[in-house]
């Protein structure tokens, strides 16, 4: 398209010299429609000339093989076989699949020869089989564009479905679930939950052929606010908040701020109740009635309420891998309960005996992958904020980012559609 544009101004250009040398009467004429000068299309495809050729398109039918094609585009045996040894390190011709695009390019002559047969491995990757004489066997990729995208979305059943409403593709979840893996629970993300993402597509022709890279990304999940901007130190690319601070989230060490160990994590101790010798899938800290028990990371409050053992307890779900528990409370902090979205740090209840307990502590346990295991001899994922001397050049890309991010309005009909619900 680009190129017979190109090609049809060239002709215009030509043209306009023509008549300027004529004589400048007839400069008037230049802009109008002139019939006799043809607007010269190249049919390109392949980096090759398609209208050389006799083109010949189809997809690959089940069981159907290479020499098949070839055979009734005659080429002979020998040559099919030199062909398919001379492809054999390059591309395996038995790796045709049924569904997929082909081009034979047979000669424009009596013969109707086959001289190419191209095969579309995928969107971006083709297989050229140059059956001319020599036999050349090459794997060759279409152009892929990137463009650069905003979008906006308000969460009205699923992600998912979000993604879909606003001509998105789903993989744009995938990256969003691991850009927040530490801070949103994406199996349950909210109704009203919204977000903004900067990033790229590749495009091959009219297809959408995946997703570059994410420029910037904004959540709000429980009407709390989560920036994500990609930043690369020490060779990683890594994701940061608006406060140059790591979106992978160390957990705090103890959910209490003073507290002393008075029972480690044990598969055997005997317990001080019961009587008898059986595993401790916990730590305990001992600190006085009423001392704040904080979360140790950002995650939603999936149990709070009293068991006979545990007293009163809450479980927070951070992530697909971790959750944590906190036992014996004297009371629940005001506004915890099941479902309660907490940030790291925050407090969810108080230090109590409630349940099974000599005196007053909390029971600290620590899920990883649905097992118990000690929280203290694990290697957690490090948090390290955006280095000093980088924080100039992390700023000055984030500022610009944000105020992009932040112009970037919520469509109204998505608004509409969650009010009526
Ligand atoms: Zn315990």
């Amino acid at each position: 398209m680009l190129r017979s544009l190109k090609i049809f101004l060239f002709a215009s250009l030509l043209s306009l010299l023509g008549t300027s040398c004529g004589g400048d009467e007839n400069l008037a004429d230049i802009s109008m429609p002139n019939d006799s000068i043809p607007e010269v299309k190249v049919n390109m495809a392949y980096g090759l000339n398609l209208d050389s050729f006799i083109v010949k398109e189809g997809k690959i039918k089940k069981n159907q093989m290479l020499s098949h094609i070839l055979l009734i585009n005659h080429i002979p045996w020998p040559e099919i076989d030199r062909l398919v040894k001379k492809s054999k390190d390059i591309y395996d011709v038995r790796k045709l699949r049924s569904g997929k695009n082909y081009t034979v390019l047979c000669k424009k002559d009596s013969t109707e020869k086959a001289e190419y047969f191209i095969y579309e491995a995928n969107a971006i990757d083709y297989v050229v089989f140059d059956l001319r004489d020599s036999m050349h066997v090459t794997i060759e990729q279409k152009d892929v564009i990137e463009t650069r995208r905003e979008v906006a979305g308000v969460i009205t059943s699923s992600l998912y479905q979000t993604l879909i409403d606003i001509d998105c593709s789903a993989g744009l979840a995938m990256e969003m679930s691991e850009i927040y893996a530490w801070s949103i629970d994406f199996y349950r993300i909210q109704k009203g939950d919204r977000f903004k993402v900067i990033f790229t597509e590749k495009w091959v022709e009219d297809t959408r052929v995946g997703i570059g890279a994410i420029e910037a990304c904004f959540f709000e999940h429980h009407k709390e606010n989560f920036y994500a901007f990609p930043f690369e130190q020490d060779q990683v690319i890594d994701f940061f908040d608006e406060n140059a601070k790591s979106l992978r989230k160390a957990f705090l060490k103890s959910p209490l701020k003073f507290g002393r160990i008075s029972s480690s994590f044990t598969m055997r101790r005997y317990h001080p109740v019961q009587k008898r010798w059986k595993a401790h899938l916990g730590t305990d800290y001992a600190a006085p009635t009423g001392t704040p028990i904080l979360a140790v990371g950002d995650g939603k409050v999936i149990e709070a309420r009293y068991k006979k053992f545990n007293g009163n307890y809450v479980k927070i779900k951070h992530n697909g891998t971790y959750t944590t528990q906190y036992l014996h409370m004297s009371k629940f902090a005001s506004g915890v309960r099941s479902g309660k979205f907490v940030r790291q740090g925050d407090i969810i209840g108080y230090v109590g005996s409630t349940g099974l307990a000599t005196g007053p502590h909390v029971c600290f346990r620590f899920w990883k992958n649905g097992k118990q295991v000690n929280h203290r001899t694990q290697k957690l994922p490090a948090s390290i904020p955006v280095k000093k001397e980088l924080l100039p050049q992390f700023t000055a890309n984030m500022d610009t980012l944000k105020f992009q991010l932040d112009e970037i309005l919520f469509e109204i009909k998505a608004a509409a559609k969650l009010a009526q619900k």
